[in-house]
């Protein structure tokens, strides 16, 4: 089963149908699409593309992205989407390391990787979106060449970790893998039909790109804003004109839009604009989603997966966020939801045994859902699959009803005297300080505790400083878990997906050991710790 022939046949039930939009403009119809699609594929043919290699691609969001990542699987290749933010330096190692035939980029990212292409990847070639060339490949010259037979097993997308433990891995997703995950949101998060659209708010290169056949199964509109990039303004604008529409975002560009369309689109949150704002890939703070809600209503799904389960493994569904009546809301709310019904999950012990409801341990998960492996790094794939489960590397809990509740990257927890801190716990009261806008906590080397606290913290109010924040975590959580230093900055660092990148803020700040801004405690007493 190839996952383009979901294109396929949504042309061929409703050819007439809108695929793509540009802005809330109609750009192609499914039968269009499924033409360019096919043309293009035969032109990375005639380029020297051979069914199993790798297609890069390095470019923003824009039509050209689905035509590329379709085309590519209806000739049998492999893409590989690649962060478009990163130096060009570090897309060449990623395309070195898959052995790109081709790369297909946008003029603005043209400069950058002819420069690395001359020294690094002379044997590679490049396609330019946009150009003459690109617009000969996608014109309809005869009948269309039909969509190459695969395997569920072949590959078909290989998606580069963010790297931040070292040289990026390519996690290998097959057809199988996004077959399952098409399937896992139809079953789960929403049937999206015909009337239904989504937008590309957030890089393809990531969720969004990966949820594009969830977007085929019925004939769904595939909308490209049309400044390419998120804007909560025009995001709005487009779903009050097309209505019905779903997106992927992170947690910081939920809080965005939320925070444009409470201050100014008031009539927007009983309309139909938007159906379903999916989340996740990084944690979404109770008060931001409460906040998020109170903008949105119940429109809001969290997921949480990782590129190694693309976008599956657990979810948190409408109803959950819209039942505040239920006593357990506040702990339903922080949790990720339950597993998908493709995932087998559980938390266990370093020796792989389950923990008991409501303690921490790693996360597991099995099914379809589940990444091959690492692109040619068996010894990774060993030590990350193991028995069949894929050990996620984040800490968390499941409780008695199968909620998850996600403490942290296992390398993010702090251990201080020899107990766990979950940086997410300190961040969520810090939050809660009208003057905090946001926080990352990480750990610093101590030579008394093992690690000590520190909180890297972005406030509206400068006159907040940190004898303020640390009497509200005084107030407001158990002493040992205080930050012993703050740092204040203008924002955090993140990358292209707004995730915190919390391994630049190790090496700015956990290195550095300024004075600590608080006093340190005297040694804790035991019961300070339960
Ligand atoms: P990536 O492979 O880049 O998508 O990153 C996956 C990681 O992001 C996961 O292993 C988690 O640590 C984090 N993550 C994903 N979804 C969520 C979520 N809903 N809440 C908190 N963290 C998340």
């Amino acid at each position: 089963m190839n996952i383009a022939l979901l294109l396929d046949r949504a042309a061929a039930h409703s050819p007439q149908r809108t695929a793509v939009y540009l802005g809330a403009e109609p750009l192609y119809s499914y039968r269009q699409l499924r033409e360019r699609v096919a043309a293009l594929a035969s032109g990375l043919t005639d380029l020297g593309c051979r069914a199993g290699d790798r297609v890069g691609i390095v470019m923003g969001n824009r039509p050209e992205y689905l035509e590329v990542l379709f085309a590519s699987w209806w000739a049998g290749l492999v893409v590989v989407p690649v962060n478009a933010k990163l130096h060009p330096g570090e897309a060449a190692w990623i395309l070195q390391d898959c052995e790109a035939r081709l790369v297909v980029t946008d003029q603005s990212h043209l400069a950058g990787l002819r420069a690395v292409m001359a020294a690094d990847l002379a044997g590679t070639t490049l396609l330019v979106a946009g150009s003459a060339q690109y617009a000969a490949m996608t014109a309809v010259p005869g009948p269309v060449r039909p969509c190459l037979k695969a395997r569920v097993s072949d590959l078909a997308w290989l998606f580069y970790t963010s790297g931040t433990t070292g040289r990026p891995k390519g996690v290998m997703l097959a057809h199988r893998q996004l077959l399952a995950m098409t399937l896992s949101y139809h079953a789960q998060i929403d049937a999206v039909g015909s009337e239904d659209r989504t937008l590309y708010a957030a890089p393809m290169s990531h969720g969004a790109g990966i949820y594009s056949p969830v977007f085929m199964l019925n004939g769904s509109g595939h909308v490209f804003p049309a400044s390419g990039r998120f804007d909560a303004a025009e995001v709005c604008d487009i779903a009050q004109v097309l209505g019905n529409v779903s997106l992927f975002a992170a947690p910081t560009i939920v809080n965005r839009l939320a925070a444009h369309i409470s201050a100014s689109r008031a009539g927007l949150k009983g309309t139909n604009a938007f159906r379903a704002i999916v989340y996740g890939g990084g944690p979404m703070y109770v008060d931001d989603l409460i906040r998020a809600r109170e903008a949105m209503g119940d429109r809001l799904v969290q997921i949480y997966g990782q590129g190694e389960s693309p976008m599956t493994i657990t979810t948190l569904g409408r109803e959950v966020i819209a039942n505040d009546a239920d006593p357990r809301w506040m702990a339903r709310i922080a949790s990720v939801g339950t597993a998908f019904a493709a995932c087998d999950l559980a938390v266990v012990d370093p020796s792989g045994a389950p923990m008991a409801p409501g303690l921490a341990g790693e996360i597991v998960v099995r099914g379809d859902t589940v990444m091959m492996g690492y692109w040619r790094n068996p010894q990774a794939t060993a030590a990350t699959i193991r028995d069949g489960w894929l050990w996620t590397g984040d800490v968390g809990s499941l409780d008695d009803d199968g909620y998850l509740t996600l403490k942290d990257r296992s390398k993010d927890v702090i251990i201080s005297g020899g107990t766990n801190i979950y940086p997410r716990e300190v961040e969520e009261v810090l939050l809660r300080h009208g003057a905090v806008r946001e926080v990352s906590v990480i750990g610093r080397a101590d030579s008394q505790w093992g690690e000590s606290v520190v909180a890297c913290v972005v406030v509206d109010d400068a006159s907040v400083g940190a004898p303020e924040l640390d009497a509200f975590c005084r107030a407001n959580m158990t002493g040992f878990k205080r930050p012993k230093t703050y740092h204040f900055l203008k924002g955090l660092p993140k990358n292209n997906n707004g995730k915190v990148l919390k391994s630049d803020l190790r090496a700015t700040y956990a290195s550095r050991s300024p004075e600590p801004a608080v006093a340190f405690e005297p040694p804790l007493k035991r019961e300070d710790r339960a």
